[in-house]
């Protein structure tokens, strides 16, 4: 009898939303941008010279990170590029959450916090948000080994004010405090400007939702030389090589076409404002959505009942069965015309 299953780091693995291989899916169900990244992004696909694959990357991905330092206006020591937003985060749990003390988040936020934590045997503890899905800001003004907080919040889609965020992050000076702003662009306030003044603060972004490239892969970390040099070191002991040159040049060149990223942002944030007024309408109620995604809950159907409904008429949203959000959908914001089919839906659906 072999025991060596005995030794074997076992983990239970976030469970992304469904990627369905049919075509005709309304897609409401992972926070996509539903527009396509900017033509420059083509273009620079397009103009890629394949000979140049031959040769190893630049580890420090220096065209992004440059790129990244004119648009954020800041150093290119202050930016650290990852494999998406979950690779940065991945590292910086690894890197930074190391006091054996219990790192602290939300009870119902991004639930990949819990799997890293998990995987790097990194004690946690998750503090209740209000019925609401408020932070209760003094539960985070206590001992601890690190705070994670997204901002706005995912699922519920809550903005913390950046008040309480830096009180938050100034209690905590002795440790790290993230904060994963991943669909910040959507109309919330980015912390970004306060790294000048902590650097226990840690501000991470992805090019996932709001620059519509989520396939490529591209993340990003915002803070103080330091913290970004320790990052650098863990990433650099695991692999020397980050992002691929391809996305190195998709990236760059999304970062180049700041007018075509307002207009899809507003065209985004337009139709969620839209979404809300037909959402209550139908007699569902949501905290105010900062996010490209809403949510929802309904005042008589039960949210797995409307999950069902919707994934038959091949509307696809995300739902959880986990306790306080099980009556709750979170639905991304798609296309106007999107929209419009979801709402006939929940229309035939409710009467
Ligand atoms: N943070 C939050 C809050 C998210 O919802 C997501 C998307 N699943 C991510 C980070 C990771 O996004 P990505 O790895 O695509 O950058």
């Amino acid at each position: 009898m072999s025991n060596w299953e005995e030794n074997v780091r076992k983990v239970v693995p976030y469970v992304p939303g469904e990627q369905p291989k049919n075509n005709n899916v309304i897609k409401l169900n992972t926070n996509e941008n539903p527009y396509p990244p900017s033509p420059l992004v083509a273009q620079a696909i397009k103009d890629y010279n394949a000979g140049l694959l031959r040769k190893y990357p630049d580890p420090a991905s220096s065209a992004l990170v440059d790129e990244l330092a004119k648009t954020y206006s800041l150093k290119a020591e202050n930016i650290f590029a990852g494999i998406g937003s979950d690779d940065v985060l991945s590292l910086a749990f690894l890197t930074f959450f190391n006091s054996g003390k219990p790192v602290i988040f939300p009870d119902i936020t991004y639930s990949f916090y819990d799997v890293w934590a998990d995987l790097y045997r990194i004690p946690y503890q998750t503090k209740a948000l209000d019925k609401d899905f408020n932070i209760i800001k003094e539960d985070y003004l206590c001992d601890n080994g690190g705070v994670v907080i997204a901002n706005p919040n995912a699922p519920t889609g809550v903005e913390l004010p950046l008040e309480v965020i830096e009180e938050i992050v100034s209690y905590n000076k002795d440790r790290i405090v993230i904060v994963d702003e991943a669909y910040v662009d959507f109309g919330a306030h980015s912390v970004l400007p306060l790294i000048d003044k902590y650097d226990n603060l840690l501000v991470v972004q992805t090019f996932s939702k709001s620059r519509a490239l989520a396939g490529i892969r591209i993340g990003m970390a915002f803070g103080q030389k330091k913290i970004i040099d320790y990052l650098k070191d863990v990433k650099f002991s695991f692999n020397s090589y980050t992002l691929n040159p391809l996305t190195i040049a998709v990236g760059a060149a999304a970062l180049k076409d700041d007018a075509y990223f307002k207009d899809i942002t507003a065209k985004t944030i337009a139709t969620r404002e839209r979404m809300k007024e037909e959402l209550k309408r139908l007699g569902f109620s949501f905290a105010d959505s900062k996010t490209n995604f809403v949510f929802a809950t309904h005042e008589k159907l039960p949210a797995d009942e409307i999950f069902k409904y919707l994934k038959e008429k091949n509307i696809y949203v995300r739902y959880w069965n986990k306790p306080r959000i099980n009556n709750h959908l979170r639905i991304s914001v798609g296309t106007d015309e999107e929209a419009k089919i979801l709402i006939d839906a929940l229309e035939e659906l409710l009467g």
